[in-house]
C-alpha cells in the first residue's frame, strides 16, 4: 500500500504517496493516540462527509487532542485528495495522529497530525449473489465496558480486538465475527453494525459500549420512513435462534445479509433486500436521504 500513484493530503497540502510517512517513534504508533475514519464516494460525492468529519473530531477530542483544522477545512481536504485522484468511486481514509516530539505516556505538547488518503473502490451490487449471506463467526473477544475504554471513539487502539476477532474467524473460513459485550451481549462485528429482524420487526444493540455507525443510523431513518418498527435494545445472543433475517451495516459493508453466525442461521429475505435497496438509492448524489 506505500507505493502507488498519486497524492496523499499530509499536513496541509498534497504530497507524492510514497512520502506520506512518518517517524517510527510517533506517539500515535506506540501509544495509540490515534484516529481516523472510513468514508466512501459514490459518483464522485462523499456520502455523509459532514458527519464522518465531525466523527473524526470527535473522536480525538475522546483521546484529548485536537486536530488543528477545522470540519470546513477537512471536508475541503477530503474533496481535494478526491479529485486528485480522479475516482468516482473510492475510499477515503483520514487518520489523526500524536507526533514524534515526545516520547512518553504523557505527551500533551506533540504535534497533532492529519493525513488523507484515497483509494478506488468500485461500488459493484448484485443483490442476488449478496442474498446468499454471509458466513460469520462467534467471537472470543468482547467489546470492553465504556468505563474502560472510550467507546465512541473511533480509535485505533479499539480495533485490536477486532483483528484478533477478524483473523479468527477467517482461520475458521468465516467472512467476519460477531463480538459480545462485555456483559454478554450482541455487540457489533469487527467493522459493522449488526440487525436483525423479527416478526416483520427490526432488533439492533443498543450501541452503548460500540461506534453507533453513520450506515447504522441511515438504515434506521430509512426502516423508519418504510414504517418498520426498528427496536434499539440489549440483544442476548441465545435470541438469536428466533431471529428470521439478519444483516451488517458499515460503510465498507453497506447493507450486508448473514446466512449463519456460529450455530444460528437466517434466512436473507425481502426486508433486508428492500433495505438493500433503499441503500443504494440513499448513496447515490443528490438521493434524498432520511436525515441521519
Ligand atoms: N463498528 C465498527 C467497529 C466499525 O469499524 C465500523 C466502520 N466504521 C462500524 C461499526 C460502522 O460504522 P459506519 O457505518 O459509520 O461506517
Amino acid at each position: 500500500f506505500d507505493n502507488r500513484p498519486g497524492d496523499i493530503w499530509y499536513d496541509g497540502g498534497l504530497v507524492p504517496w510514497s512520502d506520506a510517512t512518518m517517524h517510527v517513534l510517533s506517539h500515535g504508533l506506540h501509544y495509540a493516540s490515534c484516529v481516523f475514519e472510513g468514508e466512501r464516494a459514490y459518483g464522485g460525492e462523499i456520502f455523509k462527509l459532514q458527519e464522518h468529519t465531525e466523527r473524526l473530531i470527535e473522536s480525538a477530542r475522546l483521546l484529548d487532542f485536537e486536530i488543528p483544522y477545522s470540519v470546513e477545512e477537512i471536508n475541503e481536504a477530503c474533496r481535494l485528495t478526491l479529485a486528485k485522484q480522479g475516482f468516482r468511486d473510492a475510499y477515503i481514509r483520514p487518520v489523526a495522529w500524536r507526533g514524534s516530539e515526545m516520547m512518553a505516556v504523557a505527551a500533551q505538547h506533540s504535534k497533532i497530525h492529519l493525513a488523507i488518503a484515497v483509494w478506488e473502490w468500485p461500488s459493484y451490487f448484485d443483490p442476488e449473489q449478496r442474498l446468499k449471506g454471509l458466513k460469520l463467526d462467534l467471537a472470543e473477544w468482547r467489546r470492553p465496558d465504556p468505563r474502560t475504554i472510550p467507546c465512541k471513539a473511533k480509535a485505533a487502539g479499539l480495533y485490536m480486538i477486532c483483528t484478533l476477532s477478524k483473523h479468527a474467524a477467517e482461520r475458521k473460513n468465516c467472512a467476519d465475527a460477531l463480538m459480545l459485550d462485555w456483559r454478554g451481549q450482541v455487540a457489533e462485528c469487527t467493522g459493522a453494525n449488526v440487525f436483525f429482524i423479527k416478526d416483520g420487526e427490526i432488533h439492533t444493540p443498543d450501541p452503548d459500549c460500540f461506534l453507533d455507525g453513520i450506515t447504522r443510523r441511515t438504515v434506521i431513518d430509512l426502516a423508519r420512513a418504510r414504517g418498520i418498527v426498528v427496536n434499539e435494545r440489549a440483544i442476548m445472543p441465545e435470541e438469536l435462534a428466533g431471529m428470521e433475517e439478519c444483516f451488517i451495516t458499515g460503510t465498507a459493508a453497506e447493507v450486508t445479509p448473514v446466512a449463519s453466525i456460529a450455530d444460528w442461521t437466517f434466512q436473507p429475505g425481502e426486508m433486508t433486500k428492500t433495505l438493500m435497496n433503499d441503500y443504494m438509492a440513499a448513496v447515490q448524489p443528490g438521493a434524498a436521504v432520511a436525515a441521519a
